[in-house]
């Protein structure tokens, strides 16, 4: 199987060259050149998320070394609990996806990225730096993943007081082969001073990106949505449909190549926050890139959501990729609304981004949609203690990984947000 650019300009790679490289030379992003379409038979006998996944990403690892890793890798990947659960209302569901180390979703993505690329590194070749730019989540899974990882380093660009308190401590308390380096600037600023880096490093210095656009982080993804789907298929034999908080639509984009493989998907409903750029466009106006407003859901502060390009270019055509997914947007007063009515419940309450799907799921019963549907939940409700706590009027228990974390001393570099303060930086680092 090969890889092509979204901008069609680059040559097609193979996998490990696509997931090494990050973005293609003509600045698109790789995508599989075809997509095989697998029937429910071809998963009769895998039944736990780590086979379901292997069985699922085989194709893409056809005829290649890694190919006999694959099944390890997936075991490695998708190894922490994935329940989905059923909620009060028949036909609602949760599939919960904030059993990794660090509490959030991209822990699944950012441990199979880290375990294929241990794999595909010379035994004797040069300390690789993954660069990682976050506006709360990606930087602490990447770093978990990564982490005393022989061969590697990584270094973490955050935009200075925009995320959590607890994310800020996450990331500085790692140490050992993580940088965190906290800029004094917006996460855009973050994004572009990566970009410039991977641009302008030769190649005695291999860094590589882990940001949402890496095909190491898409693909496992795929698995979730997968082994959910073909369970409840199994048991009732019927599709399942998924609301699913959106920013960068990195997990959005997996379960519409899950269901393009022909996984017993039904619809697609993507939740936004108040950065409604997706909302707009599925309603039926143009894709208008904005700048980033900051809200309570920041996993998803997100104007222009780098998946996108890649969307458009599975579907070719922007009328059917509108019938494909449809999108909401739900605001900070909404998400407060829902994660205070959830009080009531005896499951811990939803983080922000979840609550944006609760809300979205609650709006589509209103309107009389009776499908099978399961809120993706994105993260943990205690990484975001200081916003749900007051809502709540309780505390929210800390889950070990992360108390451990938050127990340990927690440091960080500030660096002004110029493109030449991360370069010289990281030359600094390669001469230790
Ligand atoms: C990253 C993140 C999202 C958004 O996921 P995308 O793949 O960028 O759409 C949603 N919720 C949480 C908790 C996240 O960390």
């Amino acid at each position: 199987m090969r890889f092509v650019s979204t901008r069609g300009q680059a040559p097609a790679v193979s996998l490990p060259q696509a997931i090494a490289a990050g973005l293609a030379a003509d600045g698109g992003l790789y995508m599989p050149q075809h997509l095989p379409v697998l029937n429910l038979r071809h998963f009769r006998d895998v039944q736990t998320p780590p086979a379901v996944t292997a069985r699922l990403l085989e194709p893409f690892f056809a005829d290649l070394p890694l190919q006999a890793a694959l099944q390890d890798i997936c075991n490695e990947a998708l190894q922490q609990p994935l329940p989905l659960r059923t909620m009060d209302t028949p036909g609602d569901y949760l599939l919960e996806l904030f059993h990794g180390p660090t509490l959030a979703f991209k822990d699944i993505g950012a441990r199979f990225l880290a375990a294929s690329l241990a794999r595909l590194r010379p035994p004797a070749g040069a300390l690789q730096t993954i660069l990682v730019a976050t506006s709360g989540d990606t930087g602490a899974a990447v770093a978990a993943a990564f982490y005393k990882v022989p061969g590697f380093r990584v270094v973490i660009l955050y935009p200075q007081g925009r995320i959590a308190p607890r994310q800020a401590h996450q990331l500085g308390a790692f140490g050992e082969n993580v940088l965190a380096l906290c800029v004094e600037g917006s996460f855009d600023d973050c994004q572009r001073m990566v970009k410039s880096a991977l641009q302008n490093a030769g190649p005695d210095r291999p860094l590589s990106s882990a940001n949402s656009i890496s095909l190491g982080r898409l693909l496992p993804q795929m698995g979730y949505y997968a082994w959910a789907a073909l369970q409840h298929q199994r048991e009732y034999q019927r599709l399942l449909s998924f609301v699913i908080p959106t920013g960068n639509l990195g997990n959005a984009l997996a379960c519409v190549l899950a269901r393009q493989m022909g996984l017993p998907i039904g619809k697609i409903v993507l939740a936004t926050n108040a950065n409604d750029v997706l909302p707009r466009f599925f309603a039926g106006g143009s894709y208008v890139p904005q700048t980033s407003q900051p809200t309570l859901a920041n996993a998803m502060d997100v104007g222009a959501p780098s998946n996108f390009e890649r969307l458009r270019w599975l579907y070719g055509d922007d009328m059917l990729l509108r019938r494909g997914l449809s999108a909401y947007a739900v605001s900070d007063a909404v998400i407060r609304e829902v994660i205070k009515a959830s009080a009531t419940h005896t499951a811990p309450p939803p983080c922000p981004h979840t609550a944006t799907a609760l809300q979205v799921l609650s709006q589509l019963r209103k309107q009389g949609d009776t499908r099978d549907y399961a809120v993706v939940a994105t993260a943990h409700a205690a990484k975001f203690a200081e916003v749900i706590e007051p809502l709540v009027g309780h505390a929210i228990d800390t889950p070990s990984p992360l108390q451990q974390l938050l127990s340990r001393p927690t440091e960080s570099e500030p660096m002004i947000a110029q493109d030449t303060a991360l370069q010289q930086r990281l030359l600094r680092l390669a001469a230790h």
